[in-house]
């Protein structure tokens, strides 16, 4: 688990990155489970693009797809770290990539394919041998809090403040983590282990601590050339094997 966070901190900073060049926060990083290294990321590409579909996972997807080709059988070695849980559309695409885990920060109320509206992941009607392991919660808070800081920021921007509670910002409550949409009581225990069993009974999280320094830094092109470096010391690595 504490690696899962080490590369949901990297998904963070991409989403943070996005934020602070006006994009909505939400990133995401795909990892190579054996080498664990990242091979591709993305970022919600909605507000400066105008597409309804350019969300963070397809762009990840396609950096893949033109390195190493649309036969998808790398994804059943890959495992994609995002801040906010997929949507329908993405965690369809996702199983039938054959993808082998989703890890995920805070849950998709609206649109979420991993257990808030529709369990994909789970869903035996298509591409059945497809199923994939979905973890919810993993620096969750901190998902959180970087759209609540695009909310308050697009509010104060709209010429007329839709509301005054959007202005104020939440730093202190979260909604409960319903961790039983997402995960049985068994994958939870196999995903986090007993000690933490509380934490399902609960609905709380895991990790209760908010990293404030990883959601308040700023992430500059040196961040950006590093992944960079990372993804193509990746790629070289996968040539040589
Ligand atoms: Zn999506």
């Amino acid at each position: 688990m504490s690696q899962d966070v080490t590369h949901m901190r990297t998904a963070v900073k991409l989403a943070k990155y996005a934020l602070d060049h006006s994009e909505t926060p939400v990133a995401c990083i795909f990892v190579h489970a054996k080498l664990n290294k990242v091979i591709a990321y993305g970022m919600n590409g909605t507000n400066v693009s105008i597409s309804g579909i350019s969300h963070a996972e397809f762009m990840g997807v396609k950096q893949i797809q033109d390195k190493y080709g649309t036969d998808p059988s790398i994804f059943s070695e890959i495992v994609l770290y995002v801040t906010v849980e997929p949507c329908i559309m993405c965690a369809s695409a996702l199983k039938q990539l054959g993808i082998k885990k989703v890890v995920f920060g805070c849950g998709n109320e609206r649109f979420g394919g991993n257990g808030s509206i529709l369990s994909i992941q789970n869903d035996t009607s298509t591409v059945r041998s497809n199923k994939f392991v979905s973890v919810p919660g993993i620096l969750r808070k901190e998902a959180i809090m970087l759209l609540r800081y695009f909310y308050v920021r697009e509010n104060d921007r709209a010429p007329k403040p839709r509301t005054k509670k959007n202005r104020k910002l939440d730093r202190e409550t979260f909604p409960p983590l319903q961790w039983d949409k997402y995960l049985s009581h068994e994958e939870f225990l196999e995903e986090f282990g007993k000690e933490h069993e509380n934490s399902f009974s609960l609905n709380q999280d895991v990790y209760d601590s908010i990293e404030w320094d990883l959601i308040d830094s700023n992430y500059g092109d040196d961040f950006m050339v590093d992944l960079q470096k990372e993804i193509e010391l990746t790629e070289t690595a996968l040539k040589n094997i």
